[in-house]
């Protein structure tokens, strides 16, 4: 079988990333260049559907008209003034925000990462003060196989070991228990000094662990009873990607503004990605009065969090995602692919073992050994037949395309994805 060689032109990308960057990914070997809706283009003018939309970031589409006019009528006006003065947008993206997914107070930053660190800092200040936890001793409840970010402190309770390995030493207060594991975290909440329980509603990273039915409502009612924070870290689950505007809402798609129903609604909710519709890192934390005040003048904060620019852009991505009915289209389109990829998997028994998921957050589980490169294979095939998806923990293709990929669309992509079976076992006859 022959190997795939990058045309010359991306090539010339890829070798200045591997001269002068650091190593830290592992890209497919495309050159992307542009990108519309659920398409992108690489350098030499080749399309393909985007089924990462960086790692569901861009569930608005690529390069949204409304989005990137909100972005260039606030950056030709006013971008970033930092927190030492009020700017005339963040009062009215408090608001929106928080009416939007019904809480009393937002805490704006970046990065998920850094959403998932004020999360964390916050809890800890409302076990200080209001549970009267003794200083220093609060512990946070976290599930295994999570990924809530990179800093030192959230990489310290990983357990997977290239996230860890020789980054020690590390933050301590966490535990971890097993991912959708209600007995364990019984357990764990009898400890008094847990302050709160960290963790995704579906495990993205992980390979898109869906825990089991009522595990939401279940975790809300054994928090409450424990008097813990539950903490639901929607950075990727989040903006309609389930097929609901959150995945601690109820089954409704919410697709107009209704009153958010929650079926476990959390303490402290933690959303980033697509927050800003892929545009440019925003990302916040909601929570109640009660937490939120825990937090003083000076206590925490962030040079860009909450600027002009990202209130701009994130209050039209929602926007978005509410006017084009974003949540009905994932459960929909969702339910499609994993139609499609059943049938597939029926086909080849061999090379499929599972594809699991909701929404437009799935993931084909590839029959063969964690350490084989047989997904990352099948990913560069499927990427010259022009679908992009990548290989996550081992041999577990992600599909999360942007939610606005048309019906014809995603048939389309799922026949190339077919097609590539095809190819693929032609070229594996061990799968076939
Ligand atoms: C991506 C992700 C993060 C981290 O977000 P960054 O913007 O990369 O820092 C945190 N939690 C979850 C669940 C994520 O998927």
């Amino acid at each position: 079988m022959s190997t795939f060689l990058p045309s010359p032109l991306s090539q010339r990308s890829i070798d200045l990333e591997n001269q002068f960057g650091t190593h830290n990914y592992h890209p497919l070997p495309v050159v992307l260049d542009q990108g519309l809706g659920a398409k992108v283009w690489d350098v030499d003018g080749k399309e393909y559907f985007d089924f990462l939309s960086a790692y569901s970031a861009v569930n608005q589409g690529h390069s949204h008209p409304k989005i990137l006019k909100a972005l260039t009528d606030q950056a030709s006006k006013l971008t970033l003034t930092s927190r030492a003065f009020y700017n005339s947008n963040l009062g009215d993206f408090s608001k929106f925000l928080t009416e939007y997914f019904q809480f009393d107070r937002m805490l704006p930053m970046n990065s998920g990462a850094e959403a998932v660190e004020t999360a964390i800092k916050v809890c800890r200040k409302w076990a200080y003060q209001k549970k009267n936890i003794p200083e220093n001793q609060a512990i946070i409840v976290v599930c295994s196989q999570n990924f809530h970010g990179r800093t030192t402190t959230i990489v310290g309770f990983s357990t997977d070991p290239d996230s860890t390995r020789d980054f020690g030493p590390f933050t301590p207060g966490f535990q971890i228990i097993p991912y959708n594991d209600l007995p364990a975290l019984e357990e764990a909440l009898k400890n008094p000094y847990v302050a709160g329980f960290l963790f995704e509603p579906i495990q993205g990273e992980a390979g898109v662990m869906v825990p089991d039915a009522g595990f939401l409502e279940k975790v809300r009612e054994l928090c409450t009873k424990a008097g813990v924070l539950m903490m639901a870290d929607e950075v990727q689950t989040g903006i309609a990607r389930t097929g609901q505007l959150l995945a601690t809402c109820a089954g409704c798609s919410c697709s107009t503004r209704c009153e958010r129903k929650y079926a476990a609604k959390p303490d402290l909710l933690i959303l980033g990605k697509a927050l800003s519709g892929g545009i440019m890192p925003v990302s916040a934390v909601l929570a109640s009065h009660e937490i939120l005040l825990c937090i003083h003048p000076g206590e925490h904060g962030s040079t860009f969090g909450g600027n002009p620019l990202a209130c701009a852009v994130a209050t039209s991505a929602l926007n978005v995602v509410e006017d084009e009915e974003l949540a009905q289209k994932a459960k929909e389109r969702g339910v499609y692919f994993r139609q499609r990829m059943e049938k597939l998997m029926s086909d080849f028994p061999k090379l499929f073992s599972l594809v699991r998921g909701k929404g437009l957050l799935n993931a084909v589980v590839i029959r063969d050994e964690e350490s084989s490169k047989t997904a990352w294979n099948f990913c560069v095939m499927m990427m010259q037949n022009g679908v992009l998806a990548k290989p996550t923990h081992g041999n577990i293709i992600r599909f999360a395309p942007p939610l606005v990929i048309s019906e014809v669309e995603m048939a389309q992509a799922c026949d190339i994805i077919e097609k590539t079976t095809q190819e693929f076992v032609q070229a594996y006859p061990q799968f076939q």
